[in-house]
């Protein structure tokens, strides 16, 4: 039987509709809509790029399944887990990636490693991304539900190619991040030299 591009049964357990429904009872009905549309943008920048789609899918689907966890927890996941201490310096942003990665795994089931990579760099990017990753980390800044003043650009960077769209979105964010004058986690750093001399 031919697959469909939302056939998860590969990489979990839990069919399309399990996992609908325990994303919606973990997160709002805006996020929960969120994950929905960086699902479908993730599958169609996997076909137009030829990346794997079941994979995108799902990945979007869940990259912020962890997103309304207490910092409580997750600083007791870094504790317990014993994850690089560096990370207790950071917040929420950063947690609900690279720590939601642990809380997707154990609780939904779901093993593969591109998968989960992609989760953990989904904000803060990295040096070194697998087209998943880059699919991941871009869909979430395009979705059709983003507003943002430059997001027609941003639009357009995908279109071109995937690196274009990664560059151009890790150069907003950290601009973003300035002009806000928050703590910018080291990793975010890394990921912004990486890109910005332009390896597209
Ligand atoms: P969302 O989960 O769909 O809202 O999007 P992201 O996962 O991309 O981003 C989560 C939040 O983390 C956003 O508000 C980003 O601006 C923020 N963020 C990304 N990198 C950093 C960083 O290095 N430091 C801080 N303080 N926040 C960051
Ligand atoms: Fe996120
Ligand atoms: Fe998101």
């Amino acid at each position: 039987m031919k697959k469909t591009n939302q056939d998860y049964s590969a990489f979990v357990a839990l069919s399309r509709d399990e996992l609908l429904a325990r994303l919606e009872a973990q997160l709002s009905a805006g996020r929960f809509a969120h994950v929905q549309r960086v699902e479908q943008t993730a599958i169609r920048l996997a076909q137009q790029y030829g990346a794997d789609v079941q994979r995108a899918g799902l990945a979007g689907l869940v990259h912020d399944y962890a997103k309304q966890r207490s910092d409580a927890e997750f600083k007791q996941i870094i504790r317990q887990q014993q994850f690089d201490p560096e990370l207790l310096t950071a917040n929420n942003g950063i947690w609900h990636g690279v720590v939601g990665a642990y809380l997707i795994e154990h609780e939904l089931g779901i093993h593969d490693q591109q998968v989960l990579n992609a989760v953990r760099r989904h904000t803060i990017g990295a040096v070194e991304m697998t087209a998943l990753d880059k699919i991941i980390f871009v869909a979430d800044f395009i979705e059709p539900g983003r507003d943002f003043p430059n997001v027609e650009q941003a639009r357009a960077a995908a279109n071109e190619s995937l690196d274009v769209g990664v560059r151009f979105e890790i150069i907003n964010t950290l601009k973003f991040l300035i002009a806000k004058q928050v703590n910018i986690y080291p990793k975010t750093i890394d990921t912004y030299n990486a890109w910005v001399a332009g390896r597209a």
